[in-house]
């Protein structure tokens, strides 16, 4: 439990942060935009037309109009490619060896953290969250909030509004957009929003709205040129995965199985489209390749399915700010906790520092933004959002927020020290999906990653440029020992400067839940004993 005077302490040192630690009052209400936070989940690049993937998977008109009407970032990378600790990276601006939230499996949210949302009530904004959370732990810093428990479900999911208990009927793509909607026409209007809008698509097992079965057609989609990747000489970490669609695909994640809480009537309408594809892959029991390709082509139905509803209701929120008169002054951003798969690799899933789970679709519109329709190439992250929407709405951020605004970036410059490089460091292992933990530097051009665990220690250097694909580690090559002596520099001083030189937190954890401060851990394989601080992971 919680001391009255601990909250106490809590509430003066955010009202603190908010009086203008750093000499930046806050502006007055009317200056100051409403931010409209539209958030996906495994939503990645691939997906959205204007991020332009040459299989043109999909076309999301409204998504788009937020890019056409405002900046699309091309290269937002996340800190550790995974749900719940990229949202506490949100929150928090700070990586996940200092929010403590490290993996899905075994970490909660500690709320009494400083966030952006807290900041911005602070300082006058009405603030809400409403969709899929995914914190453990109950949302703080909003006067209203309505989310899924866990992960959630697609059909008439249950939800909790402000710690009560709710239920709902219909797809949860389209409930969350209603409650948002509701929630912003029954706002105080004297003040300015931030409305956390969060949707739980696309996430496995990517079971899309009713109205959208048989979107494509019974398309045929185009390959990824590794959808039978090899591995060739590849790092164990990389070959020894579980998240193929050769290996790890459930009978849920084909629809052979229905998707939980459907009604009477909607598994009638599920059933009418699934059950007579079903009944032919079962008479042609396809193995092998071809097996992988029905999975393929199944699985891409179900996921840009799910990105459709996403789509069509993001076009609903940008007609409401039309309707209101509100668009001009409110910051809409889109973006995913992290990238996903369509097959690359073989793969669904995230989770490496790989490209297609390693970048998040961002796209800006609203007041300030230059150059409408732009694209930005600069290494932004998800880390930089919390003092992003602060800069924005004129609120001083707290220095223990490891991020950057790119609020520059938005208005047309760039900073001659914005970053050219960023470190990464991914822990959940070995469940679910037998992932290594890993860490590295990623830079324009170059990955050094390092897998380390009780069955690996190996290292790769991947060349996006050579090798878009990223599907050979030319860690080895003699001609490139230079490069990998300076990013093995630069990785190190980036782990000085976030602070992550401390022992890797996996092993104290062990399979325990959280509960509070981690255990003493265990030096990481990569460390001389010397060398190990002894600092506490907090
Ligand atoms: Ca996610």
């Amino acid at each position: 439990m919680r001391s009255l005077a601990r909250i106490v302490v809590e509430r003066l040192l955010v009202l603190a942060l908010v009086a203008g630690w750093g000499g930046q009052a806050a502006l007055a209400d009317e200056a100051r935009p409403n931010i409209l936070f539209l958030f996906a989940d495994d939503l990645t690049c691939q997906a959205i037309s204007c991020y332009g993937d040459e299989r043109k998977l999909l076309e999301t008109p409204n998504i788009d109009r937020v890019a056409r009407e405002g900046m699309r970032f091309d290269r937002c990378l996340v800190t550790n490619s995974i749900c719940g600790p990229s949202r506490a990276t949100i929150l928090t601006g700070k990586y996940s060896h200092r929010n403590g939230f490290y993996n899905n499996t075994n970490s909660a949210f500690d709320s009494r953290q400083v966030t952006f949302p807290k900041l911005l009530q602070a300082a006058g904004y009405s603030t809400a969250l409403i969709g899929k959370w995914h914190l453990v732990s109950d949302p703080t810093g909003f006067d209203h909030w309505q989310i899924l428990p866990g992960q959630g479900l697609y059909y008439n999911p249950p939800m909790i509004r402000n710690g009560e208990r709710v239920k709902t009927s219909g797809y949860v793509t389209d409930i969350i957009t209603d409650l948002s909607l509701d929630w912003l026409k029954s706002r105080d209007r004297s003040k300015p929003f931030l409305l956390m809008c969060q949707h739980k698509a696309p996430h496995r097992e990517w079971a899309p709205a009713l109205r959208h079965l048989g979107w494509d057609e019974d398309r045929k989609y185009p390959e990824p040129a590794t959808l039978f990747d090899a591995f060739e000489g590849r790092s164990r970490a990389v070959s020894d995965h579980d998240m193929g669609l050769d290996r790890t695909f459930t009978d849920l994640d084909a629809k052979l199985t229905p998707a939980p809480n459907m009604t009477p009537e909607q598994l009638a309408e599920w059933n009418a489209y699934y059950q007579p594809r079903n009944a032919a892959y079962e008479a042609a029991k396809p193995t092998g390749r071809d097996l992988v390709r029905w999975r393929y082509n199944r699985y891409l139905h179900d996921y840009l399915a799910c990105v459709k509803a996403v789509d069509e209701n993001i076009g609903r929120m940008l007609d409401f700010l039309d309707r209101e008169g509100l668009a001009e002054n409110t910051l809409v951003v889109l973006s995913s906790d992290q990238g996903f798969f369509l097959g690359e690799h073989g793969w669904f899933d995230k989770r490496w520092i790989f490209e297609e789970s390693l970048r998040s679709p961002l796209v800006v519109r609203g007041p300030g933004v230059k150059s409408p329709g732009s694209a930005n190439g600069r290494i932004v992250s998800l880390i930089d959002f919390a003092q992003t929407f602060l800069d924005v709405a004129g609120v001083a951020a707290p220095a223990e927020m490891q991020g950057r605004s790119f609020k520059p970036l938005l208005v047309g410059e760039t900073p001659a020290d914005w970053r050219k490089s960023l470190y990464y460091h991914y822990y959940e292992f070995p469940v679910p999906h037998r992932v290594r933990p890993h860490y590295g530097v990623i830079t324009d051009r170059y990955k050094l990653v390092h897998y380390y665990g009780s069955d690996v220690d190996e290292w790769e250097l991947l060349d996006r440029e050579r090798d878009p694909g990223e599907t050979r580690s030319v860690y080895s090559d003699p001609a490139l020992a230079a490069t990998v002596t300076g990013l093995r520099a630069e990785l190190e001083r980036l782990r000085v400067e976030v602070g992550d030189t401390g022992p890797t937190p996996r092993e104290a954890f062990g399979n325990q839940p959280f509960e509070g401060e981690p255990a003493p851990p265990k030096a990481r394989p990569d460390q001389p004993a010397g060398k190990k601080k002894a600092k506490a992971v907090n």
